[in-house]
């Protein structure tokens, strides 16, 4: 039975949404509502953590978990990147440890699971619509996709954790600053036979790049990142193109060649860099990508929607208290974030720059730049 009323209402299951649950209950007892307009089982982009992740799964009192489970630790990276020679990056001398391979549905679902067990639900396949203010908060419209009816609750905080398109602060009218916008062609396979490395390959091409990784149960992941048209003009949604295309490179095709692969499953991604112009008001945070958004050549955005969704639910905590009074904490908040961005942008120049053998090409002519594009988020991101 839903009540009316919620002190935190967070819209969007991922996971900076649910570690914005996790930390929210751990801390106090406040009522809190997960909304999520897309089913439990729903496929999310991602596998790779950096080694920093393991500190936000640990304050979330879930290493333990996460430990029993089948992620594994994996050696580093292989990369031919703005030269022809393969480099490598080889976590045996970071001090933080290696970074990890999930098996993203268990991750997934041990995030929900944790959210069950603080006697809090998630209302899936509910979509977040509109909001007008009320007494101490928000008045929320909801949108039940199963009843298909929508409905209304009251809300003292809200954490946006709905992704890129971060559905509530944009309809506050909060603008989103776009830094580049490209789409991920991903593709999932089983490993039937042959010995496959656990280091990410990473490789770039005249129009893009191309990332394969071994994932848990013999998966394999492989995806290309390039620009909507060009993938468009290749067609490389095909599957005989996207094999074509891996045979055409040097690294991932002499890594790939000797491994059998079946089952093969492709899903389009858009890949944002983005960050939104402000991230708190009087009863509303956001989080995760819903606040800033890396291109997965980061491979931070795990990470930081976990350290961030636990970021915003300590700050809600303390905006609640105050009654919305007090904005030291967003404030401080808002100051993490731009930190964030900063660090983001100048690791992701760093990275596009460094590749250099195509000077005819677009793709890394634009991705060179460093200026603001004034893109439109893609279609589905618009509503
Ligand atoms: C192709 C690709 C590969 C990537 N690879 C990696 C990687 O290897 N490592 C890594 O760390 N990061 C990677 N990332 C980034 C990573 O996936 C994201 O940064 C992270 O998952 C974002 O989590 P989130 O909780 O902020 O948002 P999401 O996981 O996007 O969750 C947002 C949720 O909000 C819901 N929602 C949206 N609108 C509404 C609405 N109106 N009402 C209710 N609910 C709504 C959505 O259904 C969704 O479940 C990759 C991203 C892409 C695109």
């Amino acid at each position: 039975m839903r009540s009316a009323a919620y002190d935190v209402v967070i819209i969007g299951a991922g996971p900076a949404g649910l570690a914005a649950a996790i930390t929210l209950k751990k801390h106090a007892d406040v009522q809190v509502l997960v909304i999520d307009s897309g089913k439990a089982d729903k496929i999310r982009a991602g596998e790779s953590i950096p080694p920093a992740a393991l500190s936000c799964i640990s304050f979330l009192g879930l290493r333990d978990i996460f430990d029993r489970a089948n992620h594994f630790a994996y050696p580093g990276h292989v990369s031919v990147w703005g030269r022809h020679l393969a480099g490598f990056n080889d976590s045996v001398l970071d001090p933080m440890g290696p970074p990890w391979r999930l098996n993203r549905p268990v991750f997934d679902c041990m995030l929900v699971e944790a959210v069950s067990r603080h006697q809090t639900t998630i209302a899936w396949e509910t979509q977040y619509l509109s909001r007008q203010p009320a007494l101490d908060g928000f008045e929320l419209t909801l949108y039940d996709r199963v009843k298909r009816q929508n409905y209304s609750l009251r809300a003292k905080m809200v954490i946006d954790a709905s992704g890129p398109g971060a559905h509530f602060a944009r309809s506050l009218g909060i603008k989103t600053h776009l830094q580049d916008q490209l789409i991920g062609l991903l593709r999932f396979s089983s490993i039937n036979a042959g010995k496959l490395t656990a280091q990410t390959l990473l490789e770039a091409d005249q129009n893009g790049w191309w990332y394969a990784a071994k994932l848990p149960q013999d998966k394999l992941v492989s995806m290309y990142i390039t620009e909507a048209p060009v993938l468009r003009r290749i067609n490389m949604a095909m599957a005989e193109n996207f094999s074509k295309g891996i045979s055409q490179t040097q690294l991932l095709a002499a890594h790939l060649a000797p491994v059998a692969l079946s089952d093969h499953c492709f899903y389009k991604f858009p890949v944002y860099s983005s960050r939104l112009e402000q991230v708190y008001g009087k009863h509303w945070l956001a989080a995760g990508d819903a606040a800033l958004c890396f291109d997965p050549i980061a491979a931070q955005g795990i990470y930081k929607s976990l350290s961030t969704g636990i970021k915003a639910g300590k700050t809600a905590l303390a905006m609640l208290k105050s009654n919305g009074h007090d904005m030291s904490a967003a404030v401080l908040y808002q100051n993490h974030i731009d930190d964030s961005w900063q660090q983001y942008i100048d690791q992701r120049n760093q990275h596009y720059q460094q590749e250099q053998r195509w000077p005819e090409s677009v793709f890394w002519q634009k991705r060179a730049e460093t200026k603001v594009y004034p893109y439109k988020m893609m279609q589905e991101f618009n509503t």
